[in-house]
């Protein structure tokens, strides 16, 4: 079954209103019921987003972070987006890529892809996210192409660009791709159309079911999430809960990551976000974590350095670091406009150095190129940049604040999200 149609069988506004009657019992059954180890249902899931969690986000958060060092030792994977081109088919209100934005267009040509893969790699960047607006002009042939000349210099290669046929997937994991993120941005039917207001990207169960095409492609990981500020949070959160639950029964031999973006200043702005601030993302994430022990979870630089020192022990598996978010943003052409504005401006050695102080171990890349049969041309790598990676270690109550609290981050100030 596809997941559309399972998505079909639910109401949004509906979940919202049954996430919303979720009592104190019912956050404490589901809690009860994590710390026992069981595997939570959706029910589960919903008492986890309600109001009803909010006395407990310190327990989950506790949860959540001992989970995490279990399953994924203290570590935490870096890497960086590399934008190839902001030229886009799609009205999104919500996006400064958006087609009808009187914006310069450019698309990196061979040469600005190989100057971009040296100022990343000269970061220390292993794991590199391509990034593309939806235009077929730039489609399979083009991203198969940047690959090619982008594998030999990384090991670790996702994608975050339109959605394609699965022969298309299957292509791309040919050349070296291992991961795909599609974000559905928003999972309400009513809300979609207000956001998607032209190209291919309004049609919305194609979308919905982009995860499964990708999963019978073959790839090895899936990225979901949903982009806040559209709907109402818990909701949204409940429906990717939803989507993951589906793709680990379907493929389960596939990893899955979510990413939790959320509205940012950006070009041509003019939409008012719903309500999802840091104590917010920070219920989301823990109850991710308590409802799949396996998820992974990212954290990107759309949020402040602040934020993030305080959240990453909190359930979190990967960071982004030292972001740009235009085609050529590193070196080939940095005055380009960027698609949003980041918050945490550190670089990833700073970042990294962050890491290793509070007992993390930084991780730069997720697959060896080993893994694929295939070599890199990278050498050793400087200290700094980066040090070659190490198995991702275990240690229960590494990365622990001193007095053995970990939710620190969950006295947010519960600030409205930025204006995109
Ligand atoms: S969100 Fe994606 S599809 Fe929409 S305008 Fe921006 S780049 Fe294009």
């Amino acid at each position: 079954m596809s997941f559309v149609s399972v998505w079909e069988q639910h109401d949004f506004t509906a979940v919202a209103r049954t996430i919303a009657a979720k009592t104190d019992a019912d956050a404490r059954g589901a809690l009860a019921r994590a710390r026992a180890r069981q595997i939570l249902t959706l029910d589960d899931l919903a008492a986890l987003l309600s109001p009803a969690a909010a006395p407990w986000i310190e327990e989950m958060a506790q949860l959540s972070h001992r989970l995490t060092v279990e399953r994924f030792g203290p570590t935490i994977q870096l890497y960086a987006p590399m934008y190839l081109t902001n030229v886009c088919a799609n009205i999104c209100t919500y996006c400064g890529f958006s087609a009808q934005n009187r914006i310069p267009r450019k698309a990196l040509d061979d040469r600005e892809i190989l100057t971009e893969a040296d100022a990343l790699a000269a970061l220390g960047l292993e794991h590199v996210l391509l990034v593309t607006g939806e235009s077929s002009r730039y489609g399979t042939a083009y991203l198969r192409r940047a690959l090619r000349l982008l594998r030999p210099r990384f090991p670790s290669l996702a994608m975050e660009v339109q959605p394609l046929a699965e022969a298309d997937y299957a292509a791309l994991a040919g050349d070296g791709l291992s991961t795909v993120l599609v974000y559905q941005e928003t999972y309400d039917p009513a809300v979609y159309p207000l956001h998607h207001l032209k190209g291919p990207k309004a049609d919305m169960r194609h979308r919905l079911d982009t995860p499964d095409r990708i999963g019978r492609a073959g790839l090895k990981k899936i990225g979901l999430g949903a982009l806040y500020g559209l709907s109402d949070w818990r909701a949204e959160s409940w429906f990717v809960g939803l989507h993951l639950r589906h793709l680990e029964r379907t493929f389960w031999r596939t990893r899955t990551s979510i990413s939790f973006p959320r509205l940012r200043p950006h070009e041509g702005q003019g939409i008012t976000p719903t309500p999802f601030g840091e104590g917010e993302l920070v219920q989301a994430a823990c109850a991710f974590r308590l409802f799949s022990p396996e998820v992974e979870l990212a954290l990107s630089t759309r949020e402040s350095g602040r934020f993030r020192n305080h959240a990453f022990r909190l359930g979190f598996t990967s960071l982004s670091a030292g972001s740009k978010t235009n085609p050529g943003g590193y070196a080939a052409e940095p005055g380009s406009l960027e698609q949003f504005a980041t918050d945490d401006q550190r670089s990833p050695a700073e970042v990294a150095a962050f890491l290793r102080q509070q007992g993390y171990e930084p991780v730069w890349k997720d697959w060896d190129a080993t893994y694929d049969g295939a070599g890199t041309e990278r050498g050793p790598r400087s200290e700094g940049g980066g040090q070659k990676s190490e198995p991702r270690g275990r240690g229960p109550g590494a990365g622990e604040t001193p007095d053995g609290s970990v939710a620190t981050a969950a006295h947010h100030d519960g600030t409205a999200p930025a204006a995109r």
